[in-house]
C-alpha cells in the first residue's frame, strides 16, 4: 500500500490551521510549521465572518456558505470560537448625505439580502452606551457572525492534536529551499511573510499579492453592550489596497471584542512599509488616539488606561481575489493567501483546495478565477 501524502504547511493562522485539519480529514500527513496565534494577523483580528458580502457569482454564493461551514467545523473539531454578532457600520455627523446614500443602497442590493437595521446616533448610543459623545450620524445594522481569536487558538490546538497534525517552529527561507528541493509538497499559508519567503528563495512572487502593517489599539476593561462589531459605513481600505498608489496610512474608526476581553479599538493599514519595519508606535498610537477620542471619548476621561498597540503585517490581494494553488513554475510549492473577508472565505474555500491539494485537480479553483496567477 502506498503511504499516506506528506504536506508541509508554513503558517498556523486562520488559513495554515483549517488548511490542517482538512488536509487530516483527507488521510494527510500534515506538518504546520509556525508559532501562536498570537504573532499573527488571525491573533488580533476583529474576527467578523462578512458571508453576505460576495457578488452573484459562484464566490459569492460559497462566500454565503461561511457560516455553516463554521458551525460544521464546530461540531466536527468542537469550539472554535464562532459567535452569533450583529456589524454595526457607522458614519460621522458630517458625512456627505450622498455618499452615505450610495452605500445603503449598495447594501439594500447585496444578492444575499441581508436583514439591515437603520439606527439614528441616538438610538445607537441608547443601545451602546460607550459611544456616547461619539461623533456619529447614525448606524446601519447587519447581521454578522464572529470568530474569537482567543477561543480559535485554544480550539484549533485541541482539533489539531485530535487530528494527528505535527507541529514545528516557523521554518527558515533556506531551510524551505531545501525540503523543496527533497521534493516536498509544501503550502505557504503565511499570510504577509509570503512575499518575503518567495523572494529569499529567489523565486517569482504573484503581482497581486501585497500587504499592509496593520495597527490596533487594546483597552482593558472596556466592553460593548453586546456582541457586536463597529465598523466604518464609508471605510476606505479595500479602495486603497486595489490602488497602485495613494495615501500612506489609513485609519478606520472600528470597535471589536479583544481576545479574551476588553476592547480592540481602530485599525490603521500602513502601505509600502517593509516586512521587517512596522510603523513608528507614536504613529500609529496617535492615529488609534483620534479614533478613540471621535468613537468613545468617555474611554479617554475614564480609568481604562491609555491604548497599547498592537502591530502585525496583513496580506492582501490587489485584484481582491485570494491567490491558490501552484506557484507558476514550481509545482510543489502552493499558496493559500491574499484573501479579503478571510473569516468567511477560508472556511468555505479550505475544502476546495484540500481537495486539489491531494488530487491535483485544480479546475474548481480556476473556475472561481483563484488560481495562482
Ligand atoms: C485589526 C484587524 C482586524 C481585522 N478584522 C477582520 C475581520 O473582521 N474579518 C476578516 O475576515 N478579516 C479581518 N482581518 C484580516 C484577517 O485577520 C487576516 O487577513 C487573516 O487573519 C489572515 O490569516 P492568514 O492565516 O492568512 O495569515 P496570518 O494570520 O498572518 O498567519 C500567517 C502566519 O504565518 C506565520 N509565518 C510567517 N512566516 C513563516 C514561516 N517562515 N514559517 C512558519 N510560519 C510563518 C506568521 O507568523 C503567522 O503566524 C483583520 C485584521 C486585523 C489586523
Amino acid at each position: 500500500m502506498a503511504p499516506p501524502p506528506r504536506m508541509l504547511l508554513l503558517g498556523a493562522g486562520l488559513s495554515g490551521g483549517l488548511l490542517a485539519l482538512a488536509l487530516a480529514e483527507l488521510g494527510v500527513e500534515v506538518e504546520l510549521a509556525g508559532g501562536s496565534l498570537a504573532d499573527s494577523a488571525t491573533g488580533w483580528s476583529y474576527g467578523g465572518v462578512p458571508w453576505w458580502a460576495g457578488a452573484a457569482n459562484p464566490l459569492g454564493e460559497l462566500l454565503a456558505t461561511a457560516p455553516r461551514r463554521w458551525d460544521q467545523l464546530q461540531q466536527r473539531h468542537g469550539e472554535l470560537g464562532l459567535r452569533p454578532a450583529q456589524l454595526w457600520l457607522h458614519w460621522p455627523e458630517q458625512a456627505p448625505p450622498q455618499a452615505v446614500a450610495k452605500v445603503q443602497q449598495a447594501l439594500a442590493g447585496l444578492p444575499q439580502q441581508p436583514e439591515l437595521t437603520a439606527l439614528s446616533a441616538h438610538e445607537a448610543i441608547e443601545q451602546e452606551p460607550l459611544l456616547a459623545g461619539a461623533d456619529l450620524g447614525g448606524v446601519m445594522q447587519l447581521p454578522y457572525w464572529r470568530v474569537d481569536p482567543l477561543a480559535f487558538q485554544q480550539g484549533l490546538e485541541r482539533a489539531w492534536a485530535a487530528a494527528g497534525v505535527q507541529r514545528c517552529a516557523p521554518l527558515p527561507a533556506d531551510e524551505l529551499r531545501q525540503r523543496l528541493e527533497q521534493g516536498e509538497s509544501v503550502v505557504l499559508c503565511s499570510g504577509a511573510a509570503t512575499l518575503a519567503l518567495l523572494k529569499a528563495m529567489g523565486l517569482q512572487t504573484p503581482s497581486a499579492l501585497d500587504f499592509s502593517w496593520a495597527g490596533v489599539g487594546q483597552c482593558d476593561g472596556a466592553q460593548l453592550a453586546a456582541e457586536r462589531i463597529v465598523m466604518p459605513l464609508l471605510g476606505q481600505r479595500s479602495g486603497r489596497e486595489a490602488a497602485v498608489s495613494g495615501a500612506a496610512v489609513i485609519c478606520d474608526p472600528g470597535l471589536a471584542p479583544a481576545p479574551g476581553g476588553g476592547l480592540l479599538v481602530g485599525q490603521t493599514s500602513w502601505f509600502d512599509r517593509p516586512i521587517d519595519d512596522p510603523p513608528p508606535v507614536d504613529e500609529d498610537l496617535e492615529q488609534l488616539s483620534g479614533v478613540q477620542s471621535r468613537l468613545v471619548p468617555s474611554l479617554i476621561e475614564s480609568s481604562h488606561g491609555p491604548l497599547r498597540l498592537q502591530q502585525q503585517p496583513v496580506a492582501y490581494s490587489r485584484d481582491q481575489q485570494p491567490l491558490l494553488g501552484p506557484l507558476p513554475g514550481c509545482p510543489n510549492l502552493s499558496l493559500f493567501t491574499g484573501f479579503g473577508g478571510p473569516f468567511a472565505l477560508v472556511p468555505a474555500l479550505t475544502p476546495l483546495m484540500a481537495q486539489a491539494l491531494v488530487t491535483n485537480d485544480w479546475s474548481q479553483i480556476k473556475g472561481l478565477g483563484l488560481l495562482c496567477r
